[in-house]
């Protein structure tokens, strides 16, 4: 059944005594519990405006929905359709003015919480899966890509995905872009 409240479920947060003495994340993410309660606003749309809203046209309700049903897996798979960095965009991406912006749910009240949703599945996935992704047969082309920050990043999984050889040149001692020297 529907949760019908207007209110998407809270972040929960470190608590300020411990954070004000180390650099550990504030938003410490959704329980399964938690997961599963906001899951259950999704009206699953006929229509996901949600979808329009998102730049990379994840399938929103078909992931949502996978949350409800507790395969939290099967709801990865569904956003790395789409999306090769969604640990990343569940905290960053702009959810309020893109996905969420859309949300039906967001009429009466507030819409459904799709960024900490993607988040969920995306930590979840980091922490219990251990299964490597299946290596597609060889091309025979080789790549560089230059620059390891989220588009280089994108573009190397993608191209490997498709069998090329691929080797990502970073000029800094790390690899990520801004993603690691500026949003943190
Ligand atoms: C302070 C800050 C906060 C931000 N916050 C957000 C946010 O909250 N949400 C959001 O969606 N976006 C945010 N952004 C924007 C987002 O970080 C960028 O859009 C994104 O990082 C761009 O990715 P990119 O891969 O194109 O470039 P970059 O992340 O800049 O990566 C480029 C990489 O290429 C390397 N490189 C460049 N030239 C060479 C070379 N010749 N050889 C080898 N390596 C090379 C660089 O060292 C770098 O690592 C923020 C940006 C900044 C600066
Ligand atoms: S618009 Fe909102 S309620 Fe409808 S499918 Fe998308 S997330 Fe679910």
């Amino acid at each position: 059944m529907a949760n019908m409240s207007n209110i998407k479920n809270p972040m929960p947060t470190l608590d300020a005594a411990l954070r004000a003495r180390c650099f550990d994340e504030v938003a410490t993410g959704y329980s399964e519990e938690t997961a599963l309660n906001e899951a259950a606003r999704c009206l699953n749309c006929k229509n996901p405006l949600c979808v329009e809203g998102c730049p990379v046209k994840i399938h929103i309700p078909r992931f949502i929905q996978k949350v409800k049903e507790g395969d939290f897996e099967g709801a990865y798979q569904i956003i790395s359709q789409s999306s090769s960095l969604p640990a990343v965009c569940g905290r960053v991406c702009p959810q309020e003015s893109q996905c969420e912006s859309k949300c039906v749910r967001g009429i009466k009240g507030e819409p459904v919480g799709i960024g900490r949703l993607e988040r969920f599945v995306a930590d979840w996935h980091n922490t219990y899966c251990t299964e490597s992704p299946a290596r597609p047969e060889p091309n025979g082309h080789k790549v560089a890509v230059v620059g390891s920050g989220p588009s280089g990043l994108t573009c190397a999984g993608d191209l490997a995905k498709l069998g090329y050889s691929v080797t990502v040149f970073e000029a800094l001692h790390t690899a990520g872009g801004v993603l690691v020297y500026g949003i943190p």
